[in-house]
């Protein structure tokens, strides 16, 4: 392979956490419901890992971001699930002959703590995304109480996502 055919890219999300826990939308992260956790204000199922991922495969496909494919003025995708949002994303890569070699995400929350779901979210985005789990890192970190997210107002997530040729 030349390494010109490397392409990299970057995505960020930041979603505002609800007021009070609701039954009805639990928190989900990388397809992974965490119970009892305030869920994330959003028009989709406020997926912000799945969001981040979406936005890296895009960008290093450059083919834009999941606000042009998933405008969020449409009211028909309310509560789209954010699996859904990937797949069109890396169908996207696909279209210009990429596929992914390996991922590295960071979740920003002073809370919930994430160590005890982190396997479990390894695991979905190795199924969501067909990579083999030893490519797939997954990090948490907190801002030390520092800004809104350590005033625990949301969480943000930073997705990085090397492509390479279809072979
Ligand atoms: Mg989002």
């Amino acid at each position: 392979m030349n390494l010109e055919q490397l392409r990299i890219g970057h995505g960020f999300d930041a979603h505002r956490f609800a007021d009070a826990y609701d039954p009805q939308r639990p928190l989900r992260l990388a397809a992974v419901q965490l119970p009892e956790c305030r869920s994330l204000l959003a028009h989709s199922d406020g997926d912000l890992v799945l969001h981040a991922l979406s936005d890296a495969v895009l960008g290093a496909a450059a083919a834009g971001d999941i606000g042009q494919l998933f405008p969020d003025s449409d009211a028909s995708l309310a509560g789209i699930s954010s699996a859904i949002i990937l797949q069109a994303a890396l169908r996207e890569a696909a279209k210009r002959g990429l596929r992914l070699i390996n991922l590295d995400i960071t979740v920003i929350a002073q809370a919930p703590k994430l160590a005890p779901h982190a396997s479990a979210m390894r695991s979905s985005l190795a199924s969501l995304t067909g990579l083999g789990a030893d490519r797939i890192n997954l990090k948490a970190t907190t801002t030390e109480g520092m800004g809104h997210l350590g005033r625990e107002e949301g969480m943000a997530c930073h997705a990085v996502a090397l492509l390479g040729p279809d072979a």
